[in-house]
């Protein structure tokens, strides 16, 4: 595509125009579409403030299609990927009369093993009464579906204990000794990307994916040669993640749970380290309910030179032998599945989780690095991650991402600071790039009210729910619901959602209910609904029209 047809297909009688029904001539468009043609052909990084109006996703569509390269569009949420994959998509390939070669990836726990699904009755699965239900609705779906992925199945609750048994999570895994390898959902989806144009990721599994690319396990995405990074500002927070090193209490409960049935299949029953599991669940119990006191994020505190740990949380000192004795369970368990004398798959990569574990764990309470940051996390009164991050990702960024690829484009509503990208570059480790700032293209004061209420108190406060609550009933009565009440943890979200429970005569949704997906068409078709969640859904969601008026 030539700079002129960008004209062309974005502008007032082309092809956009024809298909779309509420189509806008908008000139921030088009320019921001030939910065990246420009950019792409320049082998050069692009950074794009795009207000919101601009109509971004198609901007960096038209160009990333017109170049023949490989491009890999990183999102920040599964919402916007599964919007750009099922609407922006197909809307294009209306308009444009042709085919587009473009796929979707998603990270592993997103789709479904054959193995396990197969194997699922040996192993035993009942979480609750309704489960035998769900696995007859997943067993029809698996028969018919293309993707695997487990998106499609809206009615299925967002955090259903069931699905994390059925998952294709990397840990569990056999490759391709696996006997469904062929038709394995995680294999299917590598071979669409590697034979596709443009490949739509999200930000985690795209830095996953960085991570893994110098690691032992290979990558997951195909090469390509230019990127797209949507929502960029989130980049900093997602790589911090991926560059950083976390434990959790699931993950030794899942390697415990793991291990059991490593040693239930064929011959490789062992009554001392069946003894041993039992014992490390124990230690990993003790061990992470010392940090469950307070709910949130916290620093661990460094302590003096002579303590057995060289950091914890406020005020508990004492972690110093439970560390060690969870250390030495995850050690027994690695040396002792490392010399049983069947070495299945499974056993082996039991052996070399206990070993990551025990490493991690080093790192994170025994390291004496000074660029990292060391903290935790509990939430909801369950999970505990401990976290080591580092302060700064723009180096392993500079060297690993925009030194090697030819093209980055990095794009958001909200990237520059002051009118320049200063402070995201640095930030990032992007040295050179062009630079384009667009304006929304609506007029917020003729066509939108921006509310602060005055009299909240603070959401530690006790009297922050009931207030909360009032003043939320309020807006909602003035927008007659067409609402979404968006929350920064689950915990809060259910204690209003709970309060506000038959006291609004609208409909109303909560996350964790269904899929975001099923949410999302079950709010798109309810006249007056309302949708309390969380992070997931505060970007990167396109409701249409009146029926989403107030956030
Ligand atoms: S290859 Fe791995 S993820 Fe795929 S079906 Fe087999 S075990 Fe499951």
């Amino acid at each position: 595509m030539r700079v002129e047809s960008l004209d062309e297909v974005l502008g007032p009688s082309g092809p956009i125009a024809r298909s779309h029904p509420n189509y806008e001539f908008r000139p921030g468009q088009i320019e921001m579409a030939k910065a990246i043609e420009t950019a792409i052909a320049e082998r050069r990084h692009l950074a794009v403030e795009a207000g919101t109006g601009t109509g971004k996703t198609l901007a960096y569509l038209l160009p990333c299609l017109a170049s023949r390269k490989r491009v890999v569009i990183s999102t920040g949420t599964k919402n916007l990927q599964e919007q750009l994959f099922f609407r922006d998509i197909p809307f294009l390939e209306r308009a444009l009369e042709r085919k587009l070669s473009v796929c979707y990836m998603k990270g592993r726990s997103n789709y479904l093993c054959l193995k396990k699904l197969a194997e699922i009755d040996e192993v035993g699965y009942l979480f609750s009464r309704h489960d035998p239900a769900h696995l007859e609705r997943i067993r029809s779906w698996a028969r018919g579906t293309e993707s695997g992925d487990r998106a499609e199945l809206a009615e299925l609750p967002e955090d259903l204990p069931l699905w994390g048994r059925l998952d294709a999570r990397r840990e569990t895994c056999t490759g391709q000794k696996c006997r469904d390898w062929d038709a394995c959902f995680v294999t299917q989806m590598r071979k669409r990307a590697l034979e596709s144009d443009i490949v739509i990721v999200n930000h985690h599994l795209f830095f996953a994916d960085l991570a893994l690319r110098q690691g032992d396990f290979g990558s997951v995405l195909p090469d390509y040669s230019v990127v797209v990074f949507d929502e960029a500002h989130e980049l900093e927070d997602v790589a911090t993640q991926y560059f950083g090193v976390m434990v959790s209490n699931y993950r030794i409960e899942e390697l415990v749970r793991d291990a059991e049935r490593a040693l239930g299949e064929g011959e490789a029953a062992s009554p001392f380290l069946s003894e041993q599991l039992a014992r490390l669940a124990v230690r990993a119990g003790d061990f992470f309910g010392r940090f469950r006191a307070r709910e949130g994020k916290s620093r661990l505190e460094e302590l003096r030179a002579s303590s057995e740990v060289r950091r914890a949380p406020a005020g508990r000192d004492d972690i110093g032998a439970p560390y060690r004795e969870l250390v030495s369970g995850l050690g027994v368990v690695e040396a002792g599945f490392a010399n049983l004398s069947i070495q299945s798959d499974a056993i082996q990569a039991v052996t070399r989780r206990a070993g990551e574990l025990r490493t991690q764990l080093g790192e994170i309470f025994e390291s004496e690095s000074a660029e990292c940051v060391y903290w935790f996390e509990a939430r909801g009164g369950r999970g505990v991650f401990l976290w080591a991050s580092p302060i700064l990702v723009a180096p392993v960024l500079r060297e690993r991402l925009f030194d090697r690829v030819d093209t980055a484009i990095l794009t958001s509503a909200t990237l520059a600071t002051g009118g320049n990208f200063r402070f995201i570059r640095s930030r990032l480790g992007l040295e050179q790039a062009d630079e384009l700032v667009l304006g929304s293209h609506f007029d917020f004061r003729e066509q939108a009210i921006f509310y602060v209420p005055r009299d909240i108190p603070e959401p530690r406060d006790e009297r922050w729910a009931p207030r909360a609550c009032l003043e939320i009933e309020r807006i909602l009565e003035a927008s007659r619901g067409r609402a979404f009440v968006l929350f920064t943890s689950y915990a809060q979200m259910e204690l209003v959602y709970g309060s506000l429970k038959g006291r609004l005569p609208y409909p109303m949704l909560v996350q964790g209910q269904k899929s975001k997906t099923g949410l999302l068409e079950e709010f798109r078709a309810t006249p007056n609904s309302v949708l309390f969640a969380t992070a997931s859904f505060w970007q990167g969601v396109d409701v249409a029209g009146e029926q989403l008026s107030c956030v």
